[in-house]
This record gives C-alpha cells, structure tokens and sequence, in this order.
C-alpha cells in the first residue's frame, strides 16, 4: 500500500485530506506541523507528501527544501490556498502545486500521476 503524508496546520484539511486519500486505497500519516513533518519523512518510508504552505514556525516551503535535500527522489506536492507562492522560487522544486479546493479531483489526480509504481 502507498504511504502518504499529509502535512497541514488545520485539523479539518487533514481530516478531509486523509478521508479521501484512505477512500482511495492510501495508507495516510498526518502531521501538524513542518517540524513533525520532517520527523516523519526521517523515520517513515513514504511514497509521497502533501504540504500545506502557510504553517507557522515552519513553512511549507522550508520544509520542502529540507525534504529534497536529504530525499530528491520522495515526491512532494503543495497544496496552498494562496496562488500567490507560486511566484516564490522555492516552490519549484516541489512536483506540482495546487491551490485549495472542496473539490479533491485535482489532488487525487496529481496524486497518483506521481505516485511511482
Ligand atoms: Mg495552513
């Protein structure tokens, strides 16, 4: 089964998040925060991780850089609800980046485009 983490600060998208991506046959880990984010990423084999933006402390994007660094191969998507980051370089280096939604379609999809088998 496929390991995916989801990292966001707000309980009710990890719910949402974790609901849906368990409907589709996910194994799902959830973390509040980029801090417990990375303590996962070091500890579990993962497939792929989704990474809200706007976290505090840590953003997404610092999170991201420090996931590439040590695991350039783990494909990482962030999910923001803000466009406005995707002027900010350091997004680039994630796979996709998605703007929020009520409709997970698009997250499900980009999902398993980068799942690898
Ligand atoms: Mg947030």
């Amino acid at each position: 089964m496929k390991k995916i983490l989801v990292a966001d600060d707000e309980m009710s998208i990890r719910l949402l998040y974790s609901e849906e991506l368990k409907e589709e046959g996910y194994d799902v880990i959830t973390a509040s925060n980029g801090k417990e984010a990375l303590e996962i990423v070091s500890r579990e084999p993962l497939d792929l991780v989704i990474l809200d933006i706007k976290m505090p402390e840590m953003s997404g994007i610092e999170v991201l850089r420090q996931i590439k660094e040590k695991y350039p191969d783990l494909p990482v998507l962030l999910s923001s609800a803000y466009s406005e980051y995707k002027q900010d370089f350091g997004t680039w280096a994630s796979e996709e980046y998605l703007v929020k939604s009520s409709d997970l379609e698009d997250l499900k999809a980009a999902v398993r485009r980068h799942l690898k088998n």
